[in-house]
């Protein structure tokens, strides 16, 4: 009975909904197609995604150095939480918390569990609200498809089998040591920031879904890809590294946004946006003496002095002090601290270090066997070195004491990549672990003693875990 009393009202419901959509006033629009995208392979819960995030990004903010401007703060909060609300697949204890990480670079990362930081270069680069909301939309999207955690599970799960993963990751206390101690590298170089190729597809289509729903034109989303790609790599080099271009990205995004549904009247810029972006413009001009010119690839002039109070880099396995004007840049196999220009471009060969420090850590011969020396290890990586450096030469070599360890330090002499000047360097290098750990400091050989107690200062705060 109750049955065919169900059967009888569903098919009066179903009724009135085919009427309700044959008499669609003309302009009320429906979805044409629903989202339909669900998290790839994960081994972690949803939870478990909230407190990893949680704990890196405290790390993060560390590292960074983040606007606490209070305009700053709720502008992009607000704008960030209501795209947020449009996410599919919104997991209910998503922490959706966004900062501007004070730095002229152009770029966006979002930590899994909703932790989503954008520089104020890239806000600065937006022509409009949408703009904005589009790279924040495709954050969105990459913890919401939970991103983060799928890349890390499939490097575990590539090493260790399932079962005892399930085991180790049920225990409580701090799931990024539980981790690390697991071979995940989640410091500089964090595999919750790798994202594939796939990844940055899904986030687009999520991005340009949620930019649709709350009112954005989509297409702004595409069209901030355009304008960093037209840049210049010294400033979007790492933007691209973290969100690695699918093939013709461009077109895919717009092709997709006729699927979304029928054209609306979109939200224009804000006003709200326009303050901000003014705000970000006119705290920057205070801090900084010498912006570089707009639209121009290289700095005019050499670097401003490096300022003598220092904020400290927590990397993996080793924390250092830099000056709080430079900035850091994480790359594939290391990190640099640079001061404004300290890359420039050099014709034919792409971009190169003219100034500042990079840390590297490698694998000498013998090492797995622990049965390699510091000497040898060093020789091994100056030959490396000369392989981009041709003319590089040692000056002088000497063993020195690094807080209790042995460590060489190596004076170097080579070509600048600033034209026809002469670079000096000096590689410090010792051993960590089975690794060798290598700091390399840089500048032009006629600046180098300006630099030499910068240098001093940072070689004394290193610590190596
Ligand atoms: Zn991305």
């Amino acid at each position: 009975m109750n049955g065919v009393g169900r059967r009888q009202s569903d098919t009066g419901l179903l009724a009135s909904m085919v009427l309700a959509i044959l008499f669609l006033p003309p302009g009320v629009t429906w979805r044409v197609r629903p989202l339909d995208l669900r998290p790839g392979f994960n081994i972690f819960s949803l939870q478990q995604d909230v407190q990893l995030g949680k704990e890196s990004a405290e790390k993060v903010d560390n590292a960074c150095a983040l606007n606490t401007d209070p305009e700053v703060v709720r502008y992009i909060n607000r704008l960030g939480r209501r795209l947020a609300f449009f996410a599919p697949n919104n997991y209910s204890h998503y922490a959706w918390t966004f900062k501007v990480v004070g730095t002229s670079d152009i770029n966006a990362f979002a930590l899994p569990g909703g932790f989503v930081y954008v520089t104020r270069g890239a806000i600065e680069l937006a022509e409009n609200e949408a703009q904005l909301a589009g790279v924040l939309a495709h954050e969105s999207g990459h913890v919401v498809m939970r991103h983060g955690t799928h890349e890390a599970s499939q490097a575990l799960l590539a090493q260790t089998p399932l079962e005892i993963l399930g085991s180790v990751l049920g225990q409580s206390g701090s799931l990024t040591e539980q981790l690390t101690d697991m071979g995940l590298r989640l410091g500089v170089n964090s595999i919750l920031l790798k994202n594939s190729r796939s990844d940055e597809s899904e986030a687009d289509e999520v991005g340009a879904y949620i930019l649709y729903e709350a009112g954005y034109d989509p297409h702004a989303l595409a069209q901030f890809f355009e304008i960093v790609e037209k840049r210049d790599p010294q400033k979007t080099i790492e933007f691209f590294a973290d969100h690695p271009n699918p093939e013709n990205r461009v077109e895919d995004i717009n092709s997709g946004i006729a699927t979304l549904g029928p054209t609306k009247e979109w939200r224009a810029s804000s006003p709200d946006f326009e303050v901000t972006k003014e705000r970000l413009l006119s705290l920057h001009a205070t801090t900084a003496a010498n912006p570089p010119a707009a639209g121009s690839t290289a700095f005019p002039g050499p670097p401003p002095a490096p300022s003598s109070r220092l904020i400290k880099f927590e990397g993996n396995g080793f924390s250092i002090a830099y000056p709080d004007n430079w900035h850091l840049q994480l790359n594939e196999d290391s990190v640099a601290l640079l001061p404004p220009g300290g890359i420039v471009d050099v014709p034919e060969a792409g971009a190169a270090q003219a100034y500042g420090a990079s840390i590297s850590r490698f694998q000498p011969h013998g090492s797995g066997q622990g049965n390699w020396g510091l000497v040898d290890a060093t020789q091994e990586l100056l030959d490396t070195l000369r392989e981009s450096n041709s003319n590089l030469r040692v000056v002088e070599q000497r063993a020195m004491n690094l807080k209790g360890r042995s460590a060489l330090a190596t004076l170097l002499e080579t070509d600048s990549p600033l034209q026809g000047q002469k670079e000096r360097d000096l590689l410090v290098t010792t051993r960590q672990s089975d690794s060798a750990f290598s700091l390399i400091f840089i500048a032009p050989k006629s600046s180098f003693d300006a630099y030499k107690p910068t240098f001093d200062a940072m070689l004394q705060s290193l610590d190596l875990k």
